[in-house]
């Protein structure tokens, strides 16, 4: 249990403009945050620079203010933390945990895959790189033993590293900084107590566990909301073209989105705009009431989600 006073975080990525499945993973984090009075902290994930798309870390933070998600503080900025980001790995060099790959996309094309569809990486270059190979990735090693977690929203989980995700990359073949390392490092550097995000990314926490093992960074608290999918049953993203989050009637796209998260206002707040229906929200969070099934974004209740906006490319 961490005793710490509470902050969260919101850390969007920032490669196009906020759709309905992101503002119930930026809702579920405010209120839990605001409920106990704690902090809540904004970071823009930018780190995957081809990914990024010019003017939207602009739009994200104009669409929070809409939606009367006010953030704490400084914006943090990963494409500014590059240093932070090598010291880290410098670190994990030092203590041996990490290898140069120079595995390409190619030749790891018939490794076999999990659940998530992600690369098991076979291994290749975890004894040393082949003869003449040219190191491209730093991949961190990881342990054949069951890392166990606790998500507040889905009990006891385990995994295994090594038979479910193998060995991970902490520095791309492109010279970035991999997600998984950028989020550990930032979510110790702004304090973070507790991380409520989407449930996309429910199965990379053993592995942020790990590198925070391997740092000696403290683990947040973890919960995991409800992934929104549209109605083929795909999660709302840029690639499903869910279209932005509508600029009028806010007050009933947040209500679907306290409704997905398992906390419908009552009546009265029919006509509700943001500020008083997260008031509401935060005098009624209890994270216990949100669901960990999926929920279907239903454009024909949400007014103008699809109407008057056209679907973000
Ligand atoms: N930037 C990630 C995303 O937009 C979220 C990362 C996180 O919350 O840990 O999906």
């Amino acid at each position: 249990m961490n005793s710490a006073p509470y902050v969260g975080r919101f850390a969007p990525s920032p490669t196009g403009p906020l759709h309905f499945g992101s503002l119930v993973a930026a809702v579920a984090s405010w209120l839990d945050a605001r409920a106990v009075g704690g902090r809540w902290l904004l970071r823009m994930e930018d780190l995957d620079r081809p990914r990024c798309e010019p003017g939207a870390a602009d739009t994200i933070l104009r669409q929070l203010e809409a939606y009367g998600l006010y953030w704490d503080g400084a914006v943090l900025v990963q494409s500014q933390r590059d240093d932070a980001y090598a010291a880290a790995l410098d670190a994990l060099k030092t203590r041996g945990a990490v290898y140069p790959c120079a595995c390409t996309r190619s030749q790891l094309a018939q490794a076999p895959r999990n659940h998530e569809g992600e690369i098991l990486y076979p291994g290749t270059c975890r004894n040393g790189l082949p003869a003449g190979a040219i190191a491209r990735a730093w991949r961190v090693k990881v342990p054949d033993v069951r890392t166990r977690f606790h998500d507040r929203i889905h009990g006891d989980l385990q995994q295994n590293l090594a038979h479910d995700v193998g060995d991970f990359i902490v520095k791309r073949a492109d010279g970035l900084f991999a997600y998984q390392l950028a989020v550990v490092v930032d979510d110790a550097f702004q304090g973070i107590t507790h991380v409520v995000r989407g449930a996309d990314l429910l199965w990379n926490t053993p592995r942020q566990i790990y590198l925070q093992t391997l740092l000696g960074l403290p683990t947040p608290v973890y919960a995991h909301v409800p992934l929104v999918t549209n109605t083929a049953g795909q999660k709302l993203s840029k690639q499903t073209l869910a279209p932005a989050l509508p600029e009028t009637g806010r007050g009933a796209v947040l209500t679907q989105a306290l409704v997905a998260l398992g906390h419908p206002p009552p009546v009265e707040l029919a006509e509700a705009k943001p500020d008083e229906l997260l008031t509401w929200a935060s005098a009624h969070w209890h994270i216990e009431n949100v669901p960990t099934r999926p929920a279907v974004a239903n454009p024909a209740s949400a007014p103008d989600n699809s109407a008057s906006l056209p679907a973000h490319p």
